[in-house]
């Protein structure tokens, strides 16, 4: 699971940051700068918090699909 934010839809209230600092910080003018690298199952809880605590339902969890490291042989 891997977290991101629409970036139109945010408002800067930094409320994900409060909740997954572990995650998300802030930039100068209170947006996030989202750490997109997969979660942890700890941190997914805290992520669920943080998507579903949006003011503005900007952030989103999502599933990534593993992706081999390395393509077949032929
Ligand atoms: S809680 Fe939502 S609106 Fe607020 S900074 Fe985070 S993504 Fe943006």
């Amino acid at each position: 699971m891997a977290l991101h934010v629409d970036p139109i839809a945010c408002v800067a209230h930094g409320l994900c940051a409060e909740l997954l600092p572990e995650a998300v910080t802030l930039d100068e003018w209170g947006y996030p700068i989202v750490d997109e690298r997969l979660l942890t199952e700890e941190e997914v809880r805290h992520a669920r918090r943080a998507a579903a605590g949006c003011p503005t339902l900007a952030r989103r969890l999502e599933r990534i699909a593993a992706v081999p490291a390395e393509p077949p042989p032929p």
